[in-house]
């Protein structure tokens, strides 16, 4: 999960809508409030700081640091769209999405989705092709096939309604302990503790924990202590009088958004924390030390050419096969060069002569359309330079050569390589990200009418 996650406000346009449960039922939803109207000054926390850290004072130093988050959290919570509802269908969706991406990216997207599939029964009956075109952009492509499998468990198993209990989330397909922890606690107000990038952080500075987080015993101490801490909170809630505070919703979501506000990775504003005088790493000196975590593997550079062609207004696209990267979704018909597969990198190096231009020139001439024929069946007349794309994507680092193809090419040879697709079409189909970026340089260029 990316550490950055949650970190911008909200400035998506809202969606006049109320989110209904699935079932007739009634499950515990409050209604969404829309951007425009929450602009307009509706208060989103029930209480102010000052009466939420009284409610959790006590004399333990564990319920002095639950307060002191609490309080924090109730004066400087960000007002998000997904914390202005109480339904764990809407939960469920915000938290899968902002794994591996930044709350700024997200919010978006889950006005898009919320719109579009307003809950459990409208995700199960979706076409894959509209979950993947409302997921494009986000990666990690399987996590919205698995949410579709869960909402077709959930029809299934659960008539509908969005299970409550810990074990039956995580029974569902991608719903794993910090997602079922996330959703019990925000959805449900239930004492389930929750440790992602930021809780990690922030707990490890604050207990001055020195082992790598990721290892079975410094982890299952951290998921320990954030127990010991939402429990604490708990065992505080009779003292509570405010019906819709909510104290493990709270105080879980106060763990997140310090890490994502205050205990940053590279700069941590340990001056105004709320927290400070609890925080073991600040008083030895180790805050910059912590977490301590692996070095990341080095990214992999993978190289690319991909072929543009047009015939009689169409463009050829292909789908990509299941179990692949970016699976299922769209993309020009490409060829990943492998070392001295074609013995010559196609792009310039600087530090070519006269010489090893021409020849670079000539021997990439040849293994280029060598590619083309590999991937096109057929040779096409001329090759043209389109646009060189850089694109990460897990730990790959992609450069793209893209090539417009032109000349009459033996149309039913080509088609068997793939679809050939108006615009409007192509439009409608979710690409894969560098394929995406290639169809934003055609409309730039006004070479062809992609709207
Ligand atoms: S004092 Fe600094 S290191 Fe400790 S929790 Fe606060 S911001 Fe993080």
């Amino acid at each position: 999960m990316s550490d950055e996650r949650r970190v911008t406000t909200s400035e998506g346009g809202g969606v006049a809508q109320t989110f209904q449960p699935a079932s007739p039922g009634g499950l515990p939803v409050a209604r969404y409030i829309p951007a425009k109207q929450r602009a307009a000054g509706k208060p989103h926390n029930p209480l102010n700081g000052k009466q939420a850290s009284r409610l959790c004072a006590g004399s333990h130093a564990k319920y002095k640091l639950v307060g002191a988050l609490l309080g924090w959290f109730g004066r400087n919570a960000r007002d998000l769209p997904w914390r202005q509802t109480c339904d764990p269908y809407g939960i469920w969706v915000s938290e899968v999405m902002l794994q591996q991406t930044q709350v700024k990216t997200v919010l978006a997207y889950w006005e898009r989705w919320m719109h579009a599939l307003p809950n459990i029964v409208t995700l199960a009956n979706a076409k894959p092709e509209k979950l993947h075109k409302l997921w494009e952009g986000l990666g990690y492509y399987t996590r919205v096939r698995n949410m579709q499998q869960a909402a077709r468990t959930i029809m299934e198993k659960h008539g509908g309604r969005f299970p409550e209990k810990f074990e039956d989330m995580r029974a569902l397909p991608g719903i794993g302990r910090y997602t079922a922890g996330a959703i019990c606690s925000i959805a449900f107000n239930q004492s389930k503790p929750i440790l992602d990038g930021n809780v990690i952080r922030v707990l490890t500075r604050l207990f001055g924990i020195a082992e790598n987080p990721r290892e079975k015993e410094a982890n299952a101490r951290l998921w320990g202590i954030a127990e010991e801490l939402v429990t604490a909170v708990a065992s505080q809630a009779s003292r509570m009088t405010h019906k819709d505070f909510r104290p493990c919703s709270r105080f879980n979501q106060s763990l997140m958004e310090l890490g994502a506000l205050i205990c940053t990775p590279r700069a941590p504003q340990c001056d105004i924390c709320p927290v400070a005088k609890h925080c073991i790493g600040l008083q030895e000196g180790r805050v910059h030390e912590l977490p301590n975590l692996p070095r990341r593997p080095r990214v992999a550079q993978r190289d690319f050419v991909a072929f543009v062609a047009q015939q009689r207004g169409r463009f050829l696209v292909r789908q990509r096969p299941g179990g692949v990267i970016n699976a299922h979704l769209w993309e020009f018909p490409n060829l990943e060069l492998r070392q001295g597969e074609l013995g010559v990198k196609l792009a310039a190096h600087p530090s070519d002569t006269k010489g090893t231009r021409r020849l670079r020139r000539e021997r990439g001439c040849s293994d280029l359309k060598r590619a083309a024929r590999r991937v096109l069946g057929t040779t096409p007349a001329v090759l043209e330079p389109l646009c060189t794309i850089k694109h990460s994507i897990t730990r790959y680092r992609m450069t793209l050569e893209v090539f417009l193809v032109f000349g009459d090419m033996q149309f039913s040879k080509v088609s068997a390589r793939g679809r050939w697709l108006a615009t409007q079409e192509i439009k409608r189909l979710p690409f894969a990200g560098a394929h995406k970026r290639i169809l934003g340089v055609l409309k730039e260029q006004k070479r062809f009418a992609v709207q």
